[in-house]
């Protein structure tokens, strides 16, 4: 008796070969040196299975906001992004990128507080989805200079889904909202 191996309607499961996407991820450090830290975040995200290739951003140097909003006072910020080639599944490719921040002593404490190492998955294709434990794109990518912009720098024709082309998105941000 033949199964059918077809599989049913519905998102291909993580576990389906599927193609490869370029997938953008942000990284920000403000404890600890941290352009070593954002090193090594580059040479691990290299060594993930299914990833074919990263390009790295310059990293640059960013205020911290906190809850309380921009703070001159706390440690700045070093920011880069990534892109990633890969055929991992955009939930998988976040719960590596998760591995990778506890593998440099990521502790949650408050939000937005002062990290080692922070990795956001930005955006990861076309995609979207709106799911809280996988939100992509990243629902503050558009209003972030320090996203945007070493983005650009990678990719100056990348569109920022929902958004537009980023180059155009970081003009209006830079413009005053205009
Ligand atoms: P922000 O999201 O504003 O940059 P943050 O990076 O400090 O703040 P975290 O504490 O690192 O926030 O993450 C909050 C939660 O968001 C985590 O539980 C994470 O799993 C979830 N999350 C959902 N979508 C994404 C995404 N695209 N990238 C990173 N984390 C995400
Ligand atoms: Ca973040
Ligand atoms: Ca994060």
């Amino acid at each position: 008796m033949s199964r059918d191996l077809r599989r049913p309607p519905g998102p291909a499961p993580e576990s389906e070969p599927r193609e490869t996407v370029t997938a953008v991820v942000a990284l920000g450090a403000n404890l600890g040196d941290r352009a070593a830290t954002l090193d090594a975040a580059f040479a691990e995200l290299r060594r993930l299975p299914l990833v074919d290739e990263v390009v790295p951003s310059t990293p640059i140097e960013s205020v911290a906001v906190t809850l309380d909003g921009p703070d001159e006072t706390a440690p700045a910020y070093l920011n880069a992004v990534a892109l990633v080639r890969t055929r991992l599944a955009p939930s998988v490719l976040l719960g590596m990128l998760h591995a990778i921040e506890a593998r440099h002593g990521r502790e949650r404490r408050e939000r937005w507080g002062a990290r080692t190492l922070d990795l956001d998955l930005i955006a990861y294709g076309d995609v979207v989805s709106e799911d809280e434990r996988l939100r992509v794109p990243h629902p503050r990518a558009h209003e972030r200079d320090f996203v945007l912009a070493p983005w650009l720098e990678v990719d100056p024709d990348a569109v920022l889904p929902g958004h537009g082309r980023v180059a155009d998105v970081l003009a209006r941000l830079r413009g005053g909202g205009r």
